[in-house]
């Protein structure tokens, strides 16, 4: 018989022990927030919403600036007319590369649905590919970048490096440091110093003290419905980057000549934006400490988790090597029933556009999708990993996870 209450106590120690480098970065980010807050002198003005055009839209101008400030770049583009995260990180792709242009993906084949919108393996309508890029792709050895390859693959035509710092849903490569993007960043850059390093940040915001566009990241892009929108963003996506690079994608976000300028903040957006932000360290760190505690959990419980609890995180992702497609799909179904939307739902594997293979999700969230709150997904292909992430309080994650060790049982 399996002894869950002493796995349970075995791991809140380690949570505990874990979590208190996370609980430095949480209380610098916030810092960070206020400050820019401060400096920006937000008011209750800002919060408002705006319609039609929306020109000269305070509450929008001022969030690009805080996020500027906050990311160390020169300008941001934050909008709830972002989608989702693909369509952010989209973009910013088809903003800045032109046809003959080529684009080295320096950490391997990139997640799912960017592989959609570079358009490899199949080059689909609109994508990079389709518009005449050159797309090249380094995989990554093991956990490490293949430094060596990706500088010998730079070329004069090279325009830009991508990099995914989030490993995603692969099982293959790690996430990134901070310290290895910058390592990328500076590597190309000493080549072709004009190159443009692009990062894919989503899930990484606020988990270390720096963020990518800090150590030479020049363009950066993700979701709003991930860490930084803390829980409260309705929808939306965020750029942020060099002035010409953010402003070329913002003419592709509306179109040549408006950029971002115009778009309307409908109803309570911007507060939601705003609070959402502020409360974005503390979140991420609800969803971290929440994967810790997993990681520990599901290790004594026999699986191969990556990270292990007390490894250096640099996303909010747990990946948990379940094996079967019924432990994958017991792990969703517990998380589900321990959701507080839909919790009488059962999820079940399917088709999603932009992936490749059937997926399942155990998404109970507030927000549509939303995976800050407590949520997880897998495909439904070996070795049937499920990648957890989430959780807007760490008491609603611990009793959802204990409920999934004793559903999904020893390995
Ligand atoms: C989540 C994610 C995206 C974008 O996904 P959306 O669901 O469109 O927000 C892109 N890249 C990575 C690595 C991600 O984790």
């Amino acid at each position: 018989m399996t002894d869950f209450k002493k796995i349970e106590e075995e791991a809140l120690l380690e949570v505990l022990h874990a979590a208190e480098s996370y609980e430095e970065a949480a209380l610098y980010n916030t810092e960070k927030v206020m400050q820019a807050f401060r400096k920006h002198m937000v008011s209750d003005f800002y919060l408002k919403p705006t319609t039609g055009y929306a020109y000269s839209d305070v509450g929008r101008e001022k969030l690009d600036e805080i996020y500027a400030d906050i990311f160390k770049t020169e300008a941001a583009l934050v909008r709830s007319q972002f989608v989702s995260g693909t369509h952010a990180l989209a973009v910013a792709l088809l903003g800045v590369l032109k046809a003959g242009d080529e684009v080295i993906a320096a950490t391997g084949t990139p997640y799912d649905t960017m592989q959609t919108i570079i358009g490899v393996p199949v080059k689909t309508p609109g994508s990079l590919t389709d518009l005449g890029v050159v797309y090249k792709e380094i995989p990554m050895i093991g956990s490490q970048i293949d430094l060596e390859k990706i500088t010998a693959a730079i070329t004069a035509k090279t325009k830009m490096i991508h990099i995914q710092r989030s490993c995603g849903y692969s099982s293959v490569r790690k996430t990134l440091r901070i310290e290895e993007i910058g390592t990328i960043c500076k590597a190309a850059k000493a080549i072709k110093p004009d190159i443009i390093c692009f990062v894919d940040n989503c899930y990484g915001e606020f988990i270390e003290k720096q963020e990518p566009t800090e150590v030479g990241a020049d363009l950066m892009a993700g979701s709003l419905i991930k860490n930084l929108g803390g829980g409260l963003a309705p929808t939306g996506g965020y750029i942020v980057g060099r002035k010409d690079l953010v402003e070329l994608a913002s003419y592709r976000l509306t179109a040549p000549g408006l950029g971002g300028e115009m778009g309307a903040t409908l109803g309570d957006t911007a507060r939601e934006l705003y609070q959402g932000l502020f409360l974005a360290p503390h979140i991420v760190l609800q969803a971290v400490k929440t994967a810790i505690f997993a990681s520990a959990v599901f290790s004594r419980l026999g699986y191969q988790v990556t990270p292990s609890a007390n490894d250096r995180r640099s996303d909010i992702i747990q990946t948990i090597r379940l094996e079967t497609k019924e432990r994958l799909c017991n792990f969703c179904i517990a998380i589900q029933k321990n959701s507080p939307v839909d919790a009488h739902v059962v999820p079940v594997p399917a088709i999603i556009p932009g992936y490749q293979d059937e997926i399942i999700m155990a998404a109970g969230t507030f927000v549509q999708g939303a995976s800050i709150e407590l949520s997880a997904d897998g495909p439904c292909r070996e070795p049937y990993n499920v990648y957890f992430q989430g959780g807007l309080t760490f008491e609603h994650g611990r009793i959802a996870i204990m409920s999934a060790a004793k559903m999904v049982g020893e390995k």
